[in-house]
């Protein structure tokens, strides 16, 4: 999902700047461009499960209390005074911590019903929004009725993906690169220009939610250089962002060469080093047959499929035969079954020889990378936490 921060004023400031930049000749059309991507906080608190579920009935107490405050009377006492009158600071590890959960969704369960009863309408309110989708993600109702924790293994929890992690910002994912980068919040793309001759102007600044694909934010990129008279002629980026059909969607639909390392093959034989992955086998689509390291041609063409990933390319397969590889001196290097042939997946040739797929990613990225990683080594420390204040 892109995140368009403050409906979208920001990308009409950036087209103003750029329709500037371009009357000046300082930007152009079909030069070079390099894309890379950084983590970006949510501008809210870290907070556990238990703080989450007690921070979100204070936060749809405050607006009721704005919106609707006849409908807390009766309701809100000095027990609930004590419990939401502040911002919620329970810690990792708070004492009587079932007690906590359970009292505290039972206090939750009370408002959204109370509310429902006398002013449904005020169900679609943000917070409350929040408050109902954040129950559901932390309980359910076990089959007498009762309100019980979700664990990973008791009623299960959701994926990040859709996992609220803020009253304040129900857009805030939370996500995790590699073992030691973690954080709340967003990933933003930024695309600038990088001919050696001429100045880097940034031409596009996309925000998308933490846990998506980078991928998946390439069409966007081209999309908007595109209406801005921006696209470039070949496009830099890190191997996040490629995938055959992308960069065939980017030469076919606005005639962009994009260039960065293709996701590495994960398949057995490419993992292992003395294996024969799909690379030493050579391909002849004009007779479409497949010649084996043995010197032996493949017996079956079959396909394109399609996969079930809208990032992966469809696939031919070609089969050889049980003839073929039972006696083969070396099929353990080829295949794991002992009774069956081996079968080799590969893009259609449109795909294969697409111009832009390179071993490492571009020297230009890692330049950009090195850049933003030298200003947000911490990601804790990102400029989001500058530019937007604490709600919590
Ligand atoms: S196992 Fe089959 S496909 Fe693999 S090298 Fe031997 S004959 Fe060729």
């Amino acid at each position: 999902m892109s995140v368009s921060p403050e409906g979208g004023r920001a990308d009409r400031l950036l087209d103003l700047a750029l329709a500037r930049l371009k009357e000046a000749g300082l930007v152009r059309e079909r030069t070079t461009q390099r894309t890379d991507s950084t983590h970006v906080l949510a501008a809210v608190r870290d907070l556990t499960r238990l703080e989450l579920v007690t921070e979100a009935v204070r936060a749809a107490l405050e607006e009721l209390a704005g919106t609707a405050p006849h409908l807390l009377a009766g309701l809100v006492d000095e027990e609930w005074g004590r419990r939401y009158g502040r911002p919620v600071r329970l810690g990792k590890n708070p004492t009587r911590p079932k007690t906590r959960t359970l009292a505290t969704g039972g206090d939750a369960v009370r408002l959204l019903e109370h509310v429902g009863e006398h002013e449904a309408d005020r169900l679609s309110g943000p917070r409350v929004r929040a408050l109902q989708q954040i129950m559901v993600q932390n309980y359910y109702r076990d089959g007498a009725g009762r309100l019980r924790w979700r664990t990973a293994e008791d009623g299960g929890l959701p994926p990040s993906a859709v996992a609220v992690v803020s009253p304040y910002d129900p857009t805030a994912r939370y996500a995790r690169r590699g073992h030691v980068t973690r954080w709340k919040g967003f990933v933003a793309h930024l695309t600038e220009t990088c001919d050696p001759d001429g100045v880097n102007v940034i031409t596009d600044v996309a925000t998308t939610d933490a846990t998506s694909y980078d991928a998946k934010a390439l069409p966007g990129i081209h999309t908007r250089l595109g209406r801005r008279g921006l696209l470039p002629t070949e496009h830099l980026v890190d191997g996040g962002y490629t995938s055959l059909v992308h960069l065939e969607q980017a030469a076919r639909e606005h005639q962009v060469t994009v260039t960065g390392p293709l996701p590495v093959n994960s398949t057995r034989q490419h993992r292992k080093n003395d294996s024969f992955g799909r690379d030493v086998f050579h391909i002849d689509f004009d007779r479409q047959q497949v010649t084996c390291p043995q010197g032996e041609t493949s017996a079956g063409w079959h396909g394109p499929y399609p996969t079930s990933s809208p990032t992966a390319a469809p696939l031919i397969v070609a089969r050889f035969t049980k003839s073929q590889c039972r006696p083969c001196p070396v099929r353990t290097r080829c295949t794991t079954t002992t009774d069956s042939a081996r079968t080799v997946g590969f893009p259609p040739r449109e795909l294969r020889d697409l111009p832009g797929p390179t071993r490492d990613p571009p020297a230009e990225v890692l330049a950009v990378r090195q850049r933003l990683s030298g200003r947000h080594q911490d990601p804790r420390q990102s400029q989001a936490q500058n530019l937007l204040s604490f709600r919590v």
